[in-house]
């Protein structure tokens, strides 16, 4: 029976695990919590969800919805048990997180070719196996990397958002609604006037936060300071211009509220965390503040006075390796070719992107597979890992990476529409 270890239980690992296993491989799945944790899993269950509880648009007009359906064309694993664990969220697919990760554990657990070992991992050997370990890799793990790949190694951080209490929410001042209405009203929307969006952003530029010094020493010493755009602070973001955050996470088009049917002025919106509805994270509002500047300010958003904070916003490591440098085609690594790097750790970015690294890489194990269709998001997300290219970025899903339609389209949804039709039919025909 052939063999593999696999290092790192998160979404690209049980993917990759429950792959091979299915095909008939011995699969080691090391993971070190809950004995060592990362500065931002809460729990010992596999597959956490560190942030968000949301695997982004179901819709197959949108990159991240298009990459779901060529994901379970190509008989992904995880999207199933999310969708199974999923909670009302209009377009999107969320998801009890806790729910999600308990089941993944289970069945890993439970797999007869699955052995899960709670370990961690610091010293790659001449075995076949699979790092997984994500923007979180251990540090001693992310040294032996360094020794291994010659110190070609990016690093960046990102932020979390903070989670509220359902019932500390002022519903005379919040409204149900999902933007342009379209599906159901998942979202609760805070409205601010015009006097009270300024005070925010005057709040928020005042505010004590950590500074990027701090963190600067926190791992390495020699860590460059930079965030990645989708996970920008809301506090960076209203250090940028006072209307940035209006223009942006809190833009309020669509958002009408339907006691006045007046638009506001900029609007925060709530999300649900689990089917129960008991507590809410406030969507794109990651920050690093300080948690007493979190609690002073964000009290500040209408309808969130007497907020009661279940979890801070956070600052976070995002580690990643420079993949066009360093891996093969195959994602194996140049320098030792039996090391094979899935997930965030190779310079994917997002649950669902991680979850396709996963399955990409037992694939490539599995099948030796060679390729996938270049009008793909999956095939254009597996080219960003290997080709040459200046500032080396992790990549989400986005229709930017398409080679354009034979024909022109001007309409942008039906543009997107036949994106969609292209990229599945040459799945089909691969
Ligand atoms: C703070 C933060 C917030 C994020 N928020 C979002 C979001 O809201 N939406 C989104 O789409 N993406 C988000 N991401 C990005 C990314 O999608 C997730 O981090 C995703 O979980 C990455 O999947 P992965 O499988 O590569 O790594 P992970 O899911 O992190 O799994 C890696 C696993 O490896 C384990 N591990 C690490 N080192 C070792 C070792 N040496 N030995 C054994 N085990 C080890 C870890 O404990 C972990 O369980 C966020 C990332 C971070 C860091």
């Amino acid at each position: 029976m052939k063999k593999i270890k696999i290092i790192g239980g998160g979404l690209a690992g049980c993917e990759a695990a429950l792959q091979l296993a299915e095909n008939g491989w011995k699969v080691k799945l090391f993971e070190m919590r809950p004995a060592v944790q990362t500065e931002a899993h809460q729990s010992g269950n596999l597959a956490e969800l560190v942030c968000s509880n949301s695997l982004k648009s179901k819709l197959q007009t949108t990159a991240s919805g298009l990459l779901k359906e060529e994901l379970k064309f190509l008989g992904c694993k995880l999207l199933p048990i999310a969708e199974k664990c999923s909670v009302p969220a209009g377009n999107a697919l969320a998801i009890d997180r806790e729910k999600f990760a308990q089941k993944v554990t289970k069945i890993c657990q439970s797999h007869p070719n699955i052995e899960v070992i709670r370990e961690e991992i610091s010293k790659l050997d001449d075995e076949l196996t699979i790092v997984a370990t994500g923007p979180l890799t251990s540090a001693k793990l992310t040294h032996e990397l360094i020794q291994i790949i010659g110190n070609k190694h990016l690093y960046f951080f990102d932020a979390i958002a903070p989670i509220v209490a359902t019932d500390s929410l002022d519903f005379s001042k919040i409204y149900r609604k999902t933007r342009y209405d379209k599906g159901d009203a998942d979202y609760l929307n805070c409205p601010f006037s015009e006097e009270e969006y300024y005070d925010f952003v005057d709040a928020l530029n005042s505010a004590e936060k950590h500074t990027a010094k701090e963190f600067e020493t926190h791992f390495f010493a020699d860590i460059k300071f930079q965030f990645y755009a989708n996970c920008t602070p809301i506090e960076e973001l209203a250090r940028r211009g006072k209307d940035t955050l209006r223009f942006g996470v809190m833009r309020p088009v669509g958002l009408e509220d339907p006691k006045t049917d007046k638009r506001p002025f900029a609007v925060i919106q709530l999300r649900t965390e689990k089917n129960d509805k008991t507590s809410h994270n406030l969507v794109g509002c990651q920050t690093m503040l300080k948690y007493g500047e979190q609690k002073r300010i964000l009290r500040k958003i209408p309808g969130l006075e007497n907020a009661e904070f279940l979890r801070f916003g956070s600052i976070h490591r995002n580690t990643y390796l420079n993949g066009p440098q360093i891996l093969n085609e195959n994602l194996s690594l140049k320098n030792k070719p039996n090391i094979f790097i899935a997930g965030q750790l190779a310079g994917v970015e997002g649950y669902v992107e991680s979850i396709f690294g996963g399955l990409l890489i037992s694939k490539i194990i599995i099948e030796n597979f060679q390729k996938l269709p270049q009008t793909t998001i999956a095939g254009q997300l597996w080219r960003h890992l290997v080709t040459a290219q200046k500032n080396f970025q992790p990549m989400n899903a986005n229709f930017g990476l398409l080679p354009p339609l034979a024909e022109r389209e001007r309409d942008k949804k039906i543009k997107k529409q036949k994106y969609a039709i292209r990229a599945i039919k040459d799945l089909t025909e691969m």
